[in-house]
């Protein structure tokens, strides 16, 4: 399969100027970004074949020896080939999504005041159920957050006017001024270092670009989501300012308690009351699950603390390995009221019953009424 041309993979003509190449740069790792498009082996690809495309059309020299060869002209490594598995550690190359726009000094300028700026990441404490934790859910979400002006498309100025070059600083935001041998630059106060002044502003935002809104998004809580655990929604955080890109909205997930059910990693525990004479006997024991009952056969002579496992019926694992295991912890449950029968069947029953007795196999010698190994021990 031959390559695709590198101008056409952006999007842009043979002449475009080093400003849309980078635009359109961004439009595209946005879009195809993995963490958007998890799963998506064609987002990937396009993701990569963008990036090999940038770092060759980006770079003066090698784009030179682009238009002249082609491919040829910048493939092998003696003449700086891209390989596009060096992207592969994208996201911890470049921190996040977000750093890469509107950062300068990452294409190879300098980050101005009142320049392109990203937008604020936000937090969203998020308080889910048990059973929502168990399941997943989608649940709205209502973030007040900063968005850009549209009546001014974020530039503060009123309709049909724009902010001009500071007065004060010649536009470059900076008031220097000698102190001695130093010359010391201080961010110009009549513009605020922005280098822009606003003579009218807008009336929506009263000059400042920005707005106070209130956004509605839902946000898919997975299965098998623990406490302090939290969800990273790109773009959904404030909007960035002249231009730059948004921010990223964090969704930290607190899991109520349950009153059945502790939790261990993917594994869940509960406490069975189970009847004495069931346990002497052996019988069922119905254990409640997130997913309905389960019985359970319990062998005769079951002592209170044995743990029947339920294999499978604890918590999804969040990312998908599999599910946890419920154990079953046997606890005696002793009626806090009998009838006059049950009194006398239990009267008849203790008669009937051996002394308690530790250690040992009952009938080969070693065991010992339970008070006299007390004394034992205690010597
Ligand atoms: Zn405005
Ligand atoms: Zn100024």
């Amino acid at each position: 399969m031959s390559k695709r041309d590198y101008y056409e993979i952006l999007g842009v003509g043979r002449d475009a100027t080093d400003q849309q190449i980078k635009s359109a740069y961004r439009k595209l790792a946005l879009k195809y970004h993995p963490d958007r498009n998890p799963g998506d082996h064609k987002a990937e690809e396009a993701f990569k074949e963008a990036a090999e495309a940038y770092a060759i059309i980006s770079d003066t020299d090698k784009r030179s020896a682009y238009d002249r060869f082609g491919h040829a002209g910048v493939s092998g490594a003696g003449a700086g080939g891209f390989d596009p598995n060096a992207f592969a550690g994208f996201e911890d190359i470049f921190g996040n999504l977000g750093d890469l726009f509107g950062f300068g000094e990452m294409f190879g300028g300098r980050r101005r005041r009142g320049g392109p700026q990203r937008g604020a990441d936000l937090r969203y404490d998020l308080e889910i159920s048990f059973e929502e934790a168990f399941t997943g859910t989608e649940t709205p979400l209502q973030i007040p957050r900063e968005e850009t002006c549209e009546t001014c498309s974020g530039s503060g100025a009123a309709a049909g006017t724009s902010p001009e070059t500071c007065g004060h600083c010649r536009g470059t935001g900076q008031q220097r001024f000698q102190q001695g041998f130093l010359t010391v630059a201080r961010p110009c106060p009549t513009c605020r270092g922005t280098g822009r002044v606003i003579a009218k502003p807008c009336q929506a935002c009263r000059g400042a670009g920005r707005i106070g809104r209130e956004r509605k998004i839902t946000a898919k809580i997975p299965a098998g989501i623990a406490t302090g655990q939290r969800l990273r929604l790109y773009g959904e955080g404030e909007h960035g300012s002249a231009g730059g890109p948004p921010g990223d909205l964090y969704v930290v997930v607190h899991v109520q308690e349950h009153q059945f059910f502790q939790r261990d990693g993917d594994d869940l525990y509960c406490e069975m009351p189970v009847s004495f004479p069931t346990l002497a006997l052996g019988g069922e024991m119905h254990v409640p699950t997130l997913a309905g009952d389960e019985e359970i056969r319990i062998p005769a002579g079951t002592q209170p603390g044995a743990r029947f496992k339920v294999k499978g019926k604890g918590m999804p694992n969040v990312s998908g390995r599999g599910t946890g295991d419920l154990f079953a912890i046997v606890r005696v449950s002793v009626p806090k009221k009998i009838t006059r029968e049950q009194k006398h069947l239990l009267e008849e029953l203790a008669r009937t019953l051996p002394e308690e007795r530790i250690d040992g196999a009952p009938g080969d010698g070693t065991e010992k009424p339970f008070f006299e190994k007390v004394k034992d021990i205690f010597g």
